[in-house]
């Protein structure tokens, strides 16, 4: 193969919209809060991105790093090691910035960095979220499966 097609496959690969869409979730995982896992996620209706979000506390309140992701405020979950109390996922806080907006995420496309827990996988199944790219395997296989139960088509690319 000569330069010039290595170029061309190049330019194709940085020019794929799917994978464009990823490297923006990709930058928008910087925002995130928690830092037990830094997520973006963005949500593209007609080829244009009309909401976006990324694992962070809620609007106002308390960040990760000031509440060691809310375990002391809630003491009712004993096995600390479990999981994050405090940040709201990527994907859930892009539809929940959509709802707030009145933006419909019916038949929207999700990019997202990691594959989805079960628990945004019922939101996003629940919104109308039609199609999934994710980019890395998320430790728990269950929200990925859940999507595919639930109709969405679930793809995994790179950038
Ligand atoms: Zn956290
Ligand atoms: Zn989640």
């Amino acid at each position: 193969m000569n330069t010039s097609s290595n170029a061309e496959l190049r330019n194709a690969r940085v020019r794929d919209k799917n994978r464009v869409f990823m490297r923006i979730a990709w930058e928008l995982s910087a925002l995130s809060t928690c830092d037990r896992k830094y997520v973006g996620a963005v949500i593209i209706r007609d080829g244009r991105c009309i909401s976006w979000g990324f694992n962070g506390a809620p609007p106002g309140m308390l960040h990760c790093d000031q509440n060691n992701h809310g375990w002391y405020d809630a003491p009712y979950h004993d096995d600390k090691k479990l999981s994050c109390r405090n940040a709201t996922h990527a994907e859930a806080n892009s539809l929940a910035f959509a709802a707030r907006q009145g933006i419909s995420t019916d038949k929207g496309i999700l990019y997202v960095t990691v594959s989805p827990c079960d628990v945004c996988a019922r939101l996003l199944i629940a919104a109308g979220i039609s199609k999934v790219f994710y980019d890395e395997e998320y430790r728990l296989p269950a929200g990925r499966e859940l999507l595919v139960k639930g109709g969405v088509e679930v793809t995994q690319i790179g950038v």
